[in-house]
This record gives structure tokens, C-alpha cells and sequence, in this order.
């Protein structure tokens, strides 16, 4: 079980598999007003850099589940480089359906809300594993300005404008599926240069060592065509965010 091949080429060098910078996610953890020994959830976890560096500066613990074979290790090297792995458990494995035996303060899903079927139903999942007055954090992309055309949401690599909403739209659709939203902290251009730049020298880099695998042509392609369609189309039109939400 893993995911496709071309995210654990391109995102090999990540610690933050998504817009944030670590200045952002520390200022999440410090906008939570997290206790010492809360129990966070965390559902696509990636290289764990959340939780690691949560369970460092505001002594939280947690477990994160995700579907990469590679950054479920590293976010386990992580855990000991950070001296925090007897507070963070790291799971690979597939987190549909996933609920916490035990109930947790914080459940989160940052940049992975498919794992629910889009962002209502990873709520759904998240509030199972949820002790009543604990916190879900959605981490979700939403229009800065609305595509003009369906070619240029493609360009920002969505499958259609309906993929997401303005920020004001997608604050009201927490509101209407009956939850608070009490806390957020957006990404700015220079969390998504970070994510989407760094991904061009790790390309680079691969080519180099890897002129010979099948998957060479794809990633040379990708690599051509990247800093260009980054720059006209997702710098342009795509804005990230963590929202932290409470059930009213
Ligand atoms: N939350 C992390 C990772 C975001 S990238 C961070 O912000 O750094 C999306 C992650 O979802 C990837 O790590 C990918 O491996 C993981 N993923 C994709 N499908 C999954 C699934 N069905 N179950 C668990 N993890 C999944």
C-alpha cells in the first residue's frame, strides 16, 4: 500500500507537505493554546513535522497515520531526531475510516481531505475520534480569485473550479454544516514558493541519480514545465489555510 510514485519523487525532500513554513505551523500550535499532554489526531501525516515540533514546544501527544511508506519513516526519524518518540506514534497505513480508540482534544487533516471524501465527510470522520469541546483543524486550499476558466483551474492541478471555494465561502460552509470556526492561519506566497520551488531541486537532483528509470522522461517533463505553470496558475489563483473548528 503506498501512494502514487511521483509525490515520494517530488516531495522526498519535504518536511511540510504543504504550504505552510514552520514559523506558520508553530503559529497554529501557539494559536491553539494547546495544553501539555493533549492528544492531537492526525490523519495524513506525511513526514509528521506537526506533530514532532507540537510535541517539542507545547509538549502534546499524538498519533498520525499516513498512506507513504517513505514519510511514514521519516516522520518516525523525525520523532527521535526531536527526542519526542515516546510522545508521537507514527502508523503507515490507509486513514479512511480511521477513529482513535482513545477520544482526542485535537483531530486534525491538513492537505489530504480526501481521506473522507472531500472536507464535510473528513469532519464527519475527524469528530469520531473527537472528545466533546475538542478542536478539528481542516487544512484546505481555497480560490484566491475564482478561475475565469476550467483550463485554468486545471492549471492550478484542480479537476474543476467546483474543487473549491473563495475564503469567505468556505468559512460560511463550516458555519453550515453547524461548526465554529475559532482559529485560522493562512499560508502566504512565500509557504507556497517554499513547497512548490523546493520540489524543482529534489526533480533535478533525482534526474540525476536516476538518468536511467522509467519514470525519468515523466519527471523531466515535469520539471520543464513546473516553475511556469506554478508561477501563471496556483501563485496566481490558489490560497491555503488551516481552519480550526468547534461544533456549535
Ligand atoms: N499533513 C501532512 C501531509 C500533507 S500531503 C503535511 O501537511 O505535511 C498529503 C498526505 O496524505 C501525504 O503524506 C500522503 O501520503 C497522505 N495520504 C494520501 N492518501 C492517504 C490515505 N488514504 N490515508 C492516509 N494518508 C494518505
Amino acid at each position: 500500500m503506498d501512494i502514487p510514485r511521483i509525490f515520494t519523487i517530488t516531495e522526498s525532500a519535504h518536511r511540510i507537505h504543504n504550504p505552510f513554513t514552520p514559523e506558520k505551523l508553530s503559529t497554529l500550535g501557539a494559536a491553539l493554546r494547546l495544553e501539555p499532554g493533549a492528544r492531537v489526531l492526525d490523519l495524513g501525516s506525511g513526514s509528521g513535522e506537526m506533530l514532532c515540533t507540537w510535541a517539542r514546544d507545547y509538549g502534546i501527544t499524538g498519533v498520525g497515520i499516513d498512506m507513504s511508506r517513505l514519510f511514514t519513516g521519516q516522520a518516525k526519524l523525525r520523532a527521535e531526531e526531536l527526542g519526542v518518540a515516546d510522545r508521537v506514534r507514527f502508523i503507515h497505513g490507509d486513514a479512511t475510516g480511521y477513529v482513535s480508540e482513545e477520544k482526542v482534544d485535537v483531530a486534525a487533516c491538513l492537505g489530504a481531505t480526501w481521506i473522507g471524501g472531500g472536507v464535510a465527510g473528513t469532519i464527519g470522520l475527524l469528530a469520531k475520534s473527537l472528545r466533546p469541546g475538542g478542536i478539528i483543524l481542516i487544512g484546505e486550499p481555497y480560490w484566491l480569485q475564482v478561475p475565469p476558466t476550467e483550463d485554468v483551474a486545471r492549471g492550478c492541478d484542480a479537476s474543476s473550479i467546483a474543487d473549491f471555494l473563495m475564503l469567505p465561502e468556505l468559512l460560511a460552509s463550516f458555519g453550515d454544516l453547524n461548526y465554529d470556526v475559532v482559529e485560522m492561519v493562512l499560508a502566504g506566497q512565500e509557504g507556497w514558493d517554499r513547497y512548490e520551488a523546493a520540489k524543482w531541486l529534489t526533480m533535478r537532483r533525482w534526474l540525476e541519480a536516476n538518468p536511467g528509470d522509467d519514470f525519468a522522461k515523466d519527471v523531466r517533463a515535469r520539471l520543464t514545465l513546473e516553475p511556469k505553470r506554478y508561477a501563471a496558475y496556483t501563485r496566481e489563483y490558489l490560497g491555503w489555510g488551516v481552519f480550526a473548528l468547534m461544533v456549535r
